[in-house]
């Protein structure tokens, strides 16, 4: 992996090749990460080009894939309702229904999001298929500075990498 250099976000300018094989690029594919700064998070997206068979690679999903975007839905409402259901049953201090409504529907929609998030977004990306997570793993957005906006890259191809640093 061959790192770009430290450059605002805004600044930054792709050379129309794509990023896995660089020939010429006709797509675009968003890269995204998250970076957590104190309380504050911030997603930082940048658009990479890629060729049709690559970004066609990196936006596939596979049967097995797309099976566990499913069961995060599914187990996210099974969970949903057993902690409400959970939380209703162990209620021990005072609190009238509106109380106990709002709690228990804060809570369930809480354990929902999170049993998805678990499954779809941690979990289903692992049983990509290889030619998907090569080109989706091919740039990743590696630092980023929210008070300067100062951004840094990787490249999986050495190449690309030595020519984006030549054309900022
Ligand atoms: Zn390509």
């Amino acid at each position: 992996m061959a790192k770009s250099n430290l450059m605002p976000l805004s600044e930054m300018h792709f050379p129309p090749s794509c990023v896995v094989c660089l020939s010429p690029a006709i797509k675009q594919f968003p890269v995204e990460q998250i970076f957590s700064y104190g309380r504050k998070n911030y997603t930082v997206k940048v658009d990479v080009p890629m060729c049709q068979p690559h970004s066609e690679a990196a936006s596939y999903k596979g049967p097995v894939e797309r099976l566990f975007g499913c069961l995060g839905v599914a187990g996210g409402v099974l969970i949903g309702i057993l902690s409400v259901v959970f939380l209703l049953l162990r209620w021990q201090g005072e609190g009238g229904f509106l109380a106990k409504f709002f709690v228990g529907g804060i809570f369930g929609f809480g354990m929902f999001i999170l049993a998805w998030w678990v499954i779809a977004i941690l979990i289903a990306p692992r049983f990509a298929v290889r030619e998907s997570k090569e080109a989706r793993g091919a740039v990743k957005i590696i630092r980023f500075q929210p008070w300067d906006q100062m951004t840094q890259l990787e490249f999986g191809n050495e190449s690309y990498a030595e020519f984006f640093n030549r054309t900022q």
